[in-house]
């Protein structure tokens, strides 16, 4: 059975995305319609150890922009090659993967209804929208996890460390209540762009939530990211120079030094933001 809910169909899309891998050569590649190249290969059994028969979800959705059931994937993708085979030899000519799925499952199976071909492109814009935050244009709080997550896995694996920074507006209310709503989003996208502008090409820079950022640094131990999250915190102060005075707290969790598991280390960062709080606000405190 196909599931449709909007958070879910959203949750696949954030993660399409984020997996720059996943695209039609690489699918074609698993059917067999174009030769896997060897890192495709690796990324192929790599994809397979790490989320299991999650894989065919994502290729099922990837072809028909449908969710199906983890427990029903495996299976259909195993009856589609099926179905792609008898098609290719019937026909003598290949079939390939999007017909040959698109037609069993809309005529074997009649679980597509209405199919609508959509191209790569607007996959990536459709992914690129869920994954964002529209007035920061930052990324958003779904989006970050995923890559908090695939930062775990890969310290998991190859133990690389990497920090959390959190950081929050100080006083944020005052500036809506003085110079109102509007002046207040104002601030919230100039410091989209000031975070944007400031990160490495590796880092990730997230609307946490309301007047909350994250970023996420890879490969940074714990004192790296005690300096940048300093320099940031500088960059504002001075951005805001010749602005309404804005200034922003910061609180810095470390893989593994502060915690290996996801939930635990942004609660390292959020009691290291409130530490700064504490402390009178405008700084950062490594958790
Ligand atoms: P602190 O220094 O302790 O963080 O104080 P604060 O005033 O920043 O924190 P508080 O949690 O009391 O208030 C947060 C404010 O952020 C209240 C809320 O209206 C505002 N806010 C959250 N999201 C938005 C938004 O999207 N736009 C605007 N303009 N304001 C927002
Ligand atoms: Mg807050
Ligand atoms: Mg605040």
């Amino acid at each position: 059975m196909a599931i449709k809910s909007e958070k879910d169909i959203s949750g696949q899309l954030v993660e399409i995305v984020t997996n720059k891998f996943f695209t039609s050569d690489f699918i074609s590649g698993i059917a067999g319609d174009i030769p896997l190249s060897d890192e495709d290969k690796k990324t192929y059994n790599n994809l397979l150890d790490e989320i299991g028969d999650d894989l065919y979800v994502k290729i099922l959705f990837y072809i028909t922009h449908q969710l199906f059931l983890k427990a029903d994937s495996k299976k259909l993708w195993e009856e589609i090659l099926l179905h792609k085979y008898y098609l290719s030899k019937k026909l003598d000519r290949n079939i390939e993967i999007t017909v040959a799925t698109l037609d069993y499952l809309t005529n074997i199976k009649c679980k597509i209804e209405n199919p609508k071909l959509i191209g790569e492109a607007f996959i990536g814009r459709m992914a690129e929208l869920s994954s964002s935050d529209g007035l920061t244009r930052l990324y958003n709080r779904a989006f970050l996890l995923i890559k908090i997550k695939e930062e775990l896995n890969r310290y998991k694996r190859y133990k690389t460390t990497f920090s959390l920074a959190i950081l929050d507006i100080d006083d944020f209310k005052n500036v809506n209540d003085r110079y109102g709503h509007q002046k207040g989003d104002d601030v919230l996208r100039k410091l989209g762009a000031v975070f944007n502008s400031s990160r490495r090409d590796l880092d990730t820079c997230a609307r946490y939530g309301g007047e909350e950022f994250a970023i996420l640094l890879p490969h940074t131990n714990r004192n790296a990211a005690g300096t940048i999250s300093e320099r940031l915190r500088k960059k504002v102060e001075d951005c805001f120079q010749n602005d309404i005075k804005i200034t922003i707290s910061l609180g810095v969790s470390n893989c593994p030094e502060s915690s290996t598991d996801l939930e635990d280390i942004i609660k390292k960062a959020d009691k290291a933001l409130y530490a700064s709080k504490k402390g009178g606000k405008n700084m950062t405190t490594l958790g």
